[in-house]
């Protein structure tokens, strides 16, 4: 591969791909701005103009819908904002912003939002200030839409292609279908991270914190993507592209060999069972995936599910789906977490606080505890489903057993409701926490008295053991899910269980990778859970040891007194277990 055009960043998900780049500029709360040649001026206006039109059309039906249903009076505020998006003066602002400054639709009416709240800022009185309100939000409305409409054409057109943004959220990677996606860049963001835990489950390639990207890349321009290597070819040559081809070829070849293993059952080779599970987004991760190839799905974060859309899922769309995941998966368990936002989980249509620090803050079952009506519209789906299959709660973020008392006693009057109002429910639904956040570690013997099972969630319990922002790439080199703390803590989880006879996982990232399913097998966690691409190497692991070898690599991984210790030991077991598979490089690093 040449190096003129090849940029670095951090490996984030395994795979090659190549394709053309198409820039993702919109967060959803964040107005993008770029910038126009002379020659897409004129389609810059013409943009503006049917945005407007479409959201004064969809305006004049909403305002007839309400006035058919409630009355004219409550309808009277749309035909209000219609007044202002047909005020010419206004739309000519926009376009004298258009063709003098240049920039795209979307920013230019935010100038606009921007000077009429100024001005209504400046009059006297609460009054003014609502009347600011109410002018600027049909004109957000035509921000949003110019947004979707960017999004729309991109979806229209066929083309597969690698995404660049300047941010690993999870907006970015649901951003477009998954099968329009060949991989995906950014600037920032960490394998941790929610957006980077998201491209490696729906198997993208993903390559982040590549310094000044944006500035490097536009639309259209063709690269090839490393994801094992973190490297990036911009439009590479011949050589490069054959060398790519090549690449690929062995890494198809290694993929449909470790297929065969992901089939076989999950079992040591002296005959132990170990569950290999997945972790699932959404109902589209376990639709193109092999089914038979999972022991159940070991967390579904039913976050995603919420992310997809505009407003929040009701009861009978979120029973729809559970019960869906329930079919397919045959009486094979499926975990589901209760809904677990914050930190940069975040959902468009509900408004969370501006937090300092938003990971020690409001996020997961907190907000469930505080939202009540929300957590119990879900917990309402869920026992509604039990009936279907096999499944199992699991509670996200829990700090202390008070939160794991109330949410249970949640959970039994929902129960009781849903009986009295004649639905059949299972039996029995198991409950289990997630140990995320350190202060369990030292109560889990009482909290195992009260739940079914526990999973261990080490995206998160590395960032708090170690008070290392999973985020934040400027502490990136500090969160080590090897640091000894690390495996100190895991070994803790695992004895406590085992002691209280109640099954333990782990479905955080560290699970995936097969040399550290064995140190979890050894230590005595009865499974693991996680993105499905994973699967067959860990199987293939597995079948390959006997308890004892686990059992001894756990002890070597816990004498070791740093990361860079453990580390040097995983390479080495990786190394003996994969000279045995093919010669390609391990996907994992
Ligand atoms: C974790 O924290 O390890 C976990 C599995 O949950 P999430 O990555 O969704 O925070
Ligand atoms: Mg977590």
């Amino acid at each position: 591969m040449s190096s003129a055009r090849k940029i670095n960043g951090t490996a984030i998900a395994p795979g090659l791909a190549m394709g053309p780049v198409y820039v993702v500029r919109a967060t959803p709360d964040v107005v993008p701005s770029w910038s126009l040649r002379s020659e897409e001026v004129e389609h810059e206006i013409t943009r503006a103009r049917e945005a407007v039109a479409t959201v004064t059309a969809a305006l004049e039906a909403r305002r007839k819908r309400v006035a058919e249903e409630t009355n004219e009076r409550d309808a009277e505020i749309f035909s209000v904002h219609r007044t202002i998006l047909e005020d010419p003066s206004a739309f000519g602002r926009i376009v004298e912003h258009i063709r003098d400054k240049r920039i795209n639709a979307e920013a230019c009416v935010q100038l606009l939002v921007e000077h009429l709240e100024q001005v209504m800022g400046g009059l006297d009185g609460d009054q003014a200030g609502r009347y600011g309100a109410d002018v600027s939000e049909p004109w957000c409305a035509v921000i949003a839409e110019l947004s979707s409409s960017e999004r729309r054409e991109v979806r229209a057109s066929e083309e597969r292609v690698v995404l660049a943004a300047v941010d690993l959220t999870p907006h970015v990677v649901t951003y477009l279908d998954r099968d329009r996606v060949l991989a995906i860049l950014t600037e920032t963001g960490g394998r941790f991270s929610h957006g980077g835990v998201l491209a490696r489950s729906l198997g993208f390639p993903c390559v982040a914190a590549i310094p000044n990207l944006m500035s490097r890349l536009e639309k259209g321009l063709r690269v090839i993507v490393d994801g094992d290597r973190g490297t990036v070819q911009l439009d590479p040559d011949e050589e490069s592209v054959d060398a790519f081809l090549e690449r690929r070829r062995r890494h198809l070849a290694r993929r449909e060999a470790l297929a065969v293993h992901a089939a076989l059952p999950s079992i040591t080779a002296d005959g132990q069972l170990f569950a290999v599970q997945t972790n699932v987004e959404g109902l589209r991760d376990i639709e193109t995936y092999d089914i038979d190839h999972t022991d159940g799905v070991g967390l579904f974060r039913t976050e995603f599910l919420h992310m997809e859309r505009s407003e929040f899922p009701s009861e009978e769309e979120q029973y729809r789906v559970y019960r869906r995941l329930l079919e397919l998966l045959e009486g094979r368990p499926v975990t589901l977490r209760t809904l677990d936002i914050g930190g940069d989980k975040r959902l468009s249509y509900f408004e969370t606080p501006k937090e300092t620090n938003p990971q020690l803050g409001w996020r997961g079952l907190r907000i469930s505890l505080q939202w009540t009506d929300l957590l119990r519209v879900q917990l309402r789906a869920v026992l509604r489903a039990s009936v279907h299959g096999d499944l199992r709660l699991l509670l996200p973020m829990v700090s202390s057993i008070e939160e794991v008392r109330e949410t249970r006693r949640i959970f039994e009057g929902v129960r009781t409701q849903l009986i009295g109002q004649g639905y059949e429910l299972a039996a029995n639904v198991p409950v289990g926490i997630m140990v995320e956040v350190p202060s369990v570690l030292f109560v889990l013997s009482d909290i195992l008295k009260e739940v079914d099972f526990v999973s261990v969630g080490t995206n998160d319990m590395v960032q708090y053991l170690l008070a290392a922002d999973r985020d934040n790439p400027w502490v990136a080199h500090l969160y080590d899910p090897y640091h000894p703390a690390v495996l100190r803590a895991l070994q803790q989880v695992a004895e406590a269980s085992l002691r209280a006879g109640k099954p333990c996982s782990v479905c955080g990232e560290m699970a995936g990778d097969y040399a550290t399913a064995l140190i979890l097998l050894g230590m005595g966690f009865t499974g693991v859970s996680m993105a499905p691409n994973f699967v067959g190497e860990v199987k293939y692991a597995l079948r390959q040891v006997t308890m004892a070898d686990a059992r001894e690599l756990a002890r070597q991984a816990l004498r070791e007194d740093s990361g860079s210790g453990v580390r040097a030991l995983l390479e080495e077991a990786r190394r003996r277990l994969h000279d045995s598979l093919t010669g390609e490089e391990t996907s994992q690093t």
